[in-house]
């Protein structure tokens, strides 16, 4: 790899799914800009598939040097050895510094084969880094989120990283106008047929499209206490979530868990009500953008990561806050 920094490149692949990009693949545009920035590099993005012309011009609306197209029939549907195969030599031939991946239930599915395949270092679930004098340093979780470790890539050669839902916001990715231009493809070959695609059962929330969650934790006391949460989210248009004791306690379905063995979420706003703030929940909604936390324990460390908290008995609270919100709306 040379030395000189300007010739250093980021790629990031993105995801689709029913003629729509993925919502991690803005995150990872985003992440993808960020670190090109800090390296003085140029960020190229990657879409594959069959019949993408739509999504290749959407993504070129971002600020990209360049947006490469690997448009196969064998690529229609995704699989691990048709993504590989098309990735693998193009990776070979262009040897980006880094490649960055949404980290999502494919990418974990194909990417360490591809990190194989290419001789590529691996850092899945990347949540931050920083390029302190020492150089550049990758922030990731490990122990079901227990721990977090810092790494420094050492060596050279390509490294494939995906970031982790959330951390990275798809809203600061800059926009721009990139050149399309399809990438050279050698032999790609779909190494399973895919039957069909069954989707989860309909009632299973998606918490991760919410702007506004409302979530309860063990301080709410009992399924029969939920109401004024409820009727919170009610008044701010929010889904209800919830930490792991309630799901366990069968206060709440596990559709509505949130953190590490529950879903990642990244809404607008985060009211935490009740819950403490142990690593397991925060891994799973740190990419809030403002959270607020209703907690009568002053050392909750879930004031930690709060922008507003309210020290209180959230029985006393709830109710006057939605009384408030009533009133505002109310006002007009
Ligand atoms: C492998 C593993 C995976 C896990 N995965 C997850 C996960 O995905 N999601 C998750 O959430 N947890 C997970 N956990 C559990 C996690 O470690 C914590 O136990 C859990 O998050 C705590 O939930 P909580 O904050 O609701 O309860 P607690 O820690 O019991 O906190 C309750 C809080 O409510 C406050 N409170 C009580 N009464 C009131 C009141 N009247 N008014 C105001 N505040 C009040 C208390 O001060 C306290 O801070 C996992 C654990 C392990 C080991």
């Amino acid at each position: 790899m040379s030395e000189d920094l300007m010739s250093k490149k980021i790629w990031i692949v993105t995801q689709h799914r029913d003629g729509k990009l993925h919502r991690m693949s803005r995150e990872a545009i985003a992440a993808g800009q960020q670190l090109a920035q800090a390296l003085g590099a140029s960020a190229e993005a990657v879409i594959l598939g069959s019949g993408i012309d739509g999504l290749a011009a959407e993504i070129a609306g971002y600020d990209l040097a360049a947006v490469h197209t690997a448009d196969h029939a064998a690529l229609a549907d995704y699989t691990p050895g048709g993504y590989v195969s098309a990735l693998a030599p193009a990776l070979a031939a262009a040897r980006p510094d880094f490649v960055v991946f949404p980290h999502t239930y494919q990418s974990v599915d194909y990417v360490p084969l591809l990190a194989q395949r290419v001789d590529a270092g691996l850092l899945p679930e990347v949540t931050s880094f920083e390029n302190g004098d020492d150089g550049l340093v990758f922030t990731r979780p490990v122990l079901a989120g227990k721990m977090v470790s810092r790494v420094r890539v050492r060596g050279e050669g390509t490294v494939l990283l995906s970031v982790q839902s959330g951390a990275f916001s798809a809203d600061s990715a800059a926009t721009g106008s990139a050149p399309v231009a399809a990438l050279g493809l050698g032999e790609v070959t779909a190494d399973r047929e895919i039957l069909g695609v069954e989707e989860v059962a309909e009632d299973q929330v998606d918490l991760s499209k919410a702007d506004v969650i409302v979530a309860v934790g063990r301080g709410i006391g009992g399924a029969d206490k939920m109401a004024p949460a409820r009727e919170l989210a009610e008044l701010l248009g929010a889904e209800i979530g919830a930490s792991r004791p309630v799901i366990d306690s069968d206060w709440l379905p596990r559709d509505r868990q949130i953190g590490s063995s529950g879903q990642t979420v990244a809404p607008k706003l985060y009211i935490a009500i009740g819950i403490s703030g142990a690593i397991q929940h925060l891994v799973g909604m740190k990419g809030s953008s403002v959270v607020v936390a209703i907690n009568k324990d002053p050392k909750a460390p879930i004031f930690n990561v709060s922008d507003y908290g309210i020290v209180g008995d959230l029985h006393e609270v709830l109710p006057e806050l939605n009384a408030k919100i009533r009133e505002l709306k109310q006002a007009g």
